[in-house]
């Protein structure tokens, strides 16, 4: 058990990527927090890791919302006493050709993928800080290493939005291992490549999904998408004692992306 009697929140886990992150790091031993907007999707993720056997707390959350997650961080540090990991999953699309991309669309992925990494760090960092121990891990995306091709494939239209905010994170996350070091906390990011998951569809019919899905195949040397279960390894190992001498570091975890090496 690597992670036992460890405290992790992860938000964005009643769904994908989040909600294979509490189930791997709950099956090393860490009590986890399933923070998500969506109050039906963590009743389901609790229910499914309490029926494992595992300790878990739902807290309807929204991370762009200040005041809510640091209430939030209360309520788990009054609960567990101490908050030792914190993933940085939350993460929306809206993908708009530049030109027609309005205040809205630029404003919401902002929000919710870069300005709720800046409010659910400095919540918890003050947490992390007293006990002299932590763990961050931010995910960003391969979008956020370098601009991936405009409306082929199934997608849609470009990013913009989305890939500034997680190029942002990427070098947030190292700025944040220099202050946060002498603390005693690593910040670390996972870059997700290509992986199903009900974003895939939030923003594309079944065709177009089905397409982009085998368009992202063809574009990494391991030949197929990505599984959920591949970026909660790699947030694991960023979580746990393991990599306790690796800070401010980027892992792409998107089966080697021939257009990115
Ligand atoms: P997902 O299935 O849509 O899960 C994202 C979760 O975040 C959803 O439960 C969503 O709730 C929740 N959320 C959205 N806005 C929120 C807010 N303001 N506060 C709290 N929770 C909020 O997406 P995913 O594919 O698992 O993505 C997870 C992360 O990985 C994101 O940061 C994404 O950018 C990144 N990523 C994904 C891929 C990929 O291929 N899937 C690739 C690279 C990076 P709702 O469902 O109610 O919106």
């Amino acid at each position: 058990m690597r992670l036992k009697d460890k405290v992790a929140i992860v938000t964005g886990s009643g769904s994908g990527l989040g909600r294979a992150m509490v189930h791997r790091l709950s099956e090393q031993g860490a009590s986890v927090v399933v923070a998500d907007i969506k109050q039906e999707s963590i009743d389901t993720v609790v229910a499914e890791l309490q029926q494992a056997g595992r300790t878990a707390m739902g807290y309807k959350v929204d991370v762009t919302n200040r005041r809510q997650v640091q209430d939030m961080t209360k309520s788990v540090a009054e609960k567990f006493g101490h908050i030792d990991i914190l993933v940085n999953n939350a993460g929306i699309v809206r993908p708009r050709p530049w030109l027609t991309m309005d205040d809205a669309d630029w404003d919401a992925v902002i929000a919710v993928d870069l300005k709720g990494v800046f409010y659910c760090v400095q919540a918890v960092a003050k947490y992390m800080m007293e006990q002299k121990y932590g763990k961050i891990v931010n995910i960003s995306s391969v979008a956020g290493t370098g601009a991936a091709p405009f409306g082929g494939g199934g997608s849609p239209a470009g990013n913009g939005n989305y890939s500034s905010a997680k190029a942002a994170v990427i070098h947030l996350t190292k700025t944040l291992a220099r202050e946060l070091g002498p603390h005693g906390i690593t910040v670390n990011c996972v870059a997700p490549g290509f992986v199903v998951t009900p974003m895939t569809y939030t923003t594309r019919t079944k065709e177009e999904a089905e397409k982009h899905i085998e368009s992202r195949k063809k574009a990494c040397v391991m030949n197929r998408a990505g599984k959920p279960e591949d970026t909660a390894n790699a947030v694991l190992f960023f979580a746990c004692d393991e990599s306790s001498f690796v800070s401010g570091q980027l892992l792409c975890v998107d089966g080697g992306r021939i257009d990115r090496m």
